[in-house]
C-alpha cells in the first residue's frame, strides 16, 4: 500500500531538475521522475510544489531552489551532517 506518497516522500531519493521556466534547480523525487515518464508530458513536481519544466541536460545547472534545498535540507538533518564530520 502507497497510500502515502503526496506526504511521504524521502529527501534522500530526489534528483537535481533545472527547470527551463525559471532556471532553478529542483529536488524532484525518483518516483515523481518515474510517473512522470508514463505521463509523458514533460513536467515534474518538484518538493517545493513547483511544476518543473525540465531543461536540456547540456545546459549547466540553474541556481538552486531554496525551498526545495531547505526541504531537503529538513527531512534529512543529522545523515547528512554526519557524513561531514565523518568525511
Ligand atoms: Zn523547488
Amino acid at each position: 500500500m502507497r497510500g502515502a506518497d503526496q506526504t511521504g516522500w524521502h529527501a534522500a531519493d530526489t534528483i537535481t531538475v533545472t527547470c527551463s521556466a525559471d532556471s532553478r534547480a529542483h529536488e524532484v523525487p525518483d518516483t515523481e521522475l518515474a510517473a512522470a515518464a508514463r505521463r509523458s508530458d514533460g513536467h515534474y513536481q518538484a518538493l517545493c510544489g513547483h511544476r518543473v519544466a525540465a531543461a536540456p541536460m547540456v545546459e549547466p545547472d540553474g541556481q538552486p531552489c531554496l525551498l526545495c534545498a531547505a526541504i531537503v535540507e529538513r527531512t534529512t538533518p543529522r545523515r547528512s551532517a554526519r557524513q561531514r564530520i565523518l568525511g
